[in-house]
C-alpha cells in the first residue's frame, strides 16, 4: 500500500475483494460454468476491453481494523504493485462494459449472445457454400507419354529393289532365267540391312 495520505481517509476498498481474468465463453457449457460461479454469494463477473474478469468480495485476512495492512512489510507483490493513480478510492478502476451480479443477468446475456454466433456461423457456412458452387471442379487427366518415333533404316533402293525386280523370285531359292541370260537373284539372298 502506498505511504500516500490518501489511504488514510479510505475504507481500504482495494483490500476487500480480488479479481481473476476467465476465459471467454464460446459455448453454452463455458457459459453455464460461468453461472456456476455467479450462484455463489459475493461474486461477480465483468466484460472489460472484451476480457473477461471473475471477481470476488472477500476481505483480506491481513487488513486491520483501522484498515491498515497487518503484513505490510512482507505483502504481496499484487500489493506493491498496487498504487493509488486511479484506484478504487477514485471509483473509476474498471471501465467495464457488462457487469453480472446474478446468475439471472449472465443467463439472459448467454442465450442472446449463442443466437448470434449461431447466426453468424449459419451465414458463414452458406457463403462458403455458394463459393463452392461457383468454382468449377478441376479434374486431372494423366498425360500419356508420347510414343518414341521408331527408327527405320535408310533404304538403299539401288541395293533391294533393282535384284528383286529383276529375278522374277518364285521364293523357292531356285531362281528364273531372264532374257538377258544371267541367272536372277532370290528374294532371300537380299542383303540385310543394319540398322
Ligand atoms: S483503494 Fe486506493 S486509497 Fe483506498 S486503500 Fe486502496 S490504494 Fe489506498
Ligand atoms: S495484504 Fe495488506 S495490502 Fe494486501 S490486501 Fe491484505 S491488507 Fe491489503
Amino acid at each position: 500500500m502506498s505511504s500516500s495520505c490518501l489511504c488514510d481517509q479510505c475504507s481500504a476498498l482495494c483490500c476487500r475483494y480480488f479479481v481473476l481474468e476467465i476465459d471467454t465463453p464460446q459455448t453454452r457449457r463455458q457459459y453455464d460454468d460461468i453461472r456456476w460461479y455467479l450462484v455463489h454469494q459475493n461474486v461477480f463477473v465483468f466484460i472489460e476491453k472484451r476480457k473477461w474478469y471473475l471477481g470476488i468480495y472477500s476481505r483480506c485476512k491481513h487488513l486491520q481494523p483501522d484498515n491498515r495492512c497487518g503484513i505490510y512489510d512482507t505483502r504481496p507483490r499484487i500489493c506493491r504493485d498496487y498504487s493509488t493513480d486511479n484506484c478504487d478510492y477514485h471509483g473509476g478502476e474498471y471501465d467495464w462494459q457488462v457487469l453480472f451480479s446474478s446468475a439471472e443477468q449472465l443467463a439472459a446475456y448467454a442465450e442472446e449472445a449463442l443466437a448470434k454466433r449461431a447466426l453468424k456461423r449459419s451465414k458463414e457456412r452458406q457463403k462458403q457454400q455458394r463459393q463452392k458452387a461457383r468454382k468449377p471442379e478441376l479434374t486431372f487427366v494423366k498425360k500419356r507419354p508420347r510414343a518414341t518415333p521408331r527408327r527405320l533404316p535408310k533404304l538403299r533402293p539401288g541395293l533391294m529393289l533393282g535384284p528383286a525386280l529383276a529375278s522374277g523370285a518364285n521364293g523357292n531359292g531356285n531362281g528364273n532365267r531372264n532374257g538377258n541370260g544371267r541367272h536372277a537373284t532370290s528374294l532371300r539372298s537380299l542383303p540385310v540391312l543394319p540398322r
